[in-house]
C-alpha cells in the first residue's frame, strides 16, 4: 500500500533491536483517514470469505480493526491483557510474550463475544515474531472458532511471524513489509 510506505519513509523511525517507530501515526497520535484506507485495503483483501468478527489486541491494533470492521460491516473484539472486575462471565486467556516490552502478558477474551463455529480475521498494527497472532490463534481454538485470515499494518520480515502464519497456511495480508530496518535506512519488499 503506497500510502503507508511514504508515511513510514516519511516518519518512521529505527530503533534498537528491530524495532520501527511510528508513534505519530499509528502507536500514539492516530491519523484517522489514513486508518479508513487501512480498513479499505483489508476490507477488500479479505473480502468473500464469510467472516463473522474482526478480532485485535488493545491498544494499538483497534485503529486499524475499528476501521476494517467499518469497511466490511462486523462487529469488533478487542483481547485486553488485564482481567477486569467488569467481566463476570466466562473468559477465554493465553500468555504471549511482548515484542516492546520483552515480558509475558495475558491476553482475554470474554465467552459472550467469541463462539464455537465463528469465523474470525484477526487485524494488528504490527507483525513481528507473530506471539500476538500465536496467541489470538490459541483463544479461537480455545472457542472453536476459526481462522479466516490475519491482517497486519505493517510486517517485518526479518522477524519470523510471518513465515510462521504462511507455513501453517494461514491467509496473511500485510500492507507494508519491511525487509530490514538499518540507521534508519529502511528497505522495503
Ligand atoms: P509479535 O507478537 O508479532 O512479535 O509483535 C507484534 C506486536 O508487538 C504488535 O501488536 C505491536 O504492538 C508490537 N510491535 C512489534 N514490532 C513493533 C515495532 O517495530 N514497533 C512498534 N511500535 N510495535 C511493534
Amino acid at each position: 500500500m503506497e500510502i503507508l510506505r511514504q508515511r513510514i519513509l516519511n516518519e518512521g523511525r529505527c530503533l534498537d533491536g528491530g524495532i520501527l517507530k511510528v508513534d505519530s501515526f499509528v502507536n500514539h497520535q492516530l491519523d484517522p483517514e489514513l486508518m479508513m484506507k487501512i480498513g479499505e485495503e483489508f476490507g477488500q483483501r479479505f473480502a468473500g470469505l464469510n467472516i463473522n468478527k474482526i478480532i485485535t489486541v488493545e491498544a494499538s491494533g483497534i485503529a486499524p480493526a475499528l476501521m476494517t470492521g467499518l469497511m466490511m460491516k462486523l462487529p469488533v473484539i478487542f483481547a485486553k491483557k488485564k482481567h477486569p472486575s467488569s467481566m463476570t462471565s466466562g473468559f477465554y486467556q493465553t500468555e504471549v510474550k511482548s515484542f516492546t516490552k520483552q515480558q509475558f502478558y495475558p491476553l482475554i477474551i470474554s465467552k459472550e463475544y467469541l463462539k464455537f463455529g465463528e469465523n474470525i480475521l484477526f487485524i494488528d498494527d504490527f507483525l513481528a515474531h507473530g506471539n500476538a497472532a500465536k496467541g489470538i490463534i490459541n483463544l479461537c481454538a480455545q472457542a472453536g472458532a476459526s481462522i479466516a485470515g490475519l491482517g497486519f499494518m505493517i510486517e517485518k520480515r526479518f522477524q519470523q511471524g510471518g513465515i510462521w502464519l504462511r507455513d501453517k497456511g494461514y491467509h496473511v495480508e500485510s500492507l507494508a513489509i519491511i525487509d530490514s530496518l538499518n540507521d534508519n535506512e529502511i528497505t522495503f519488499h
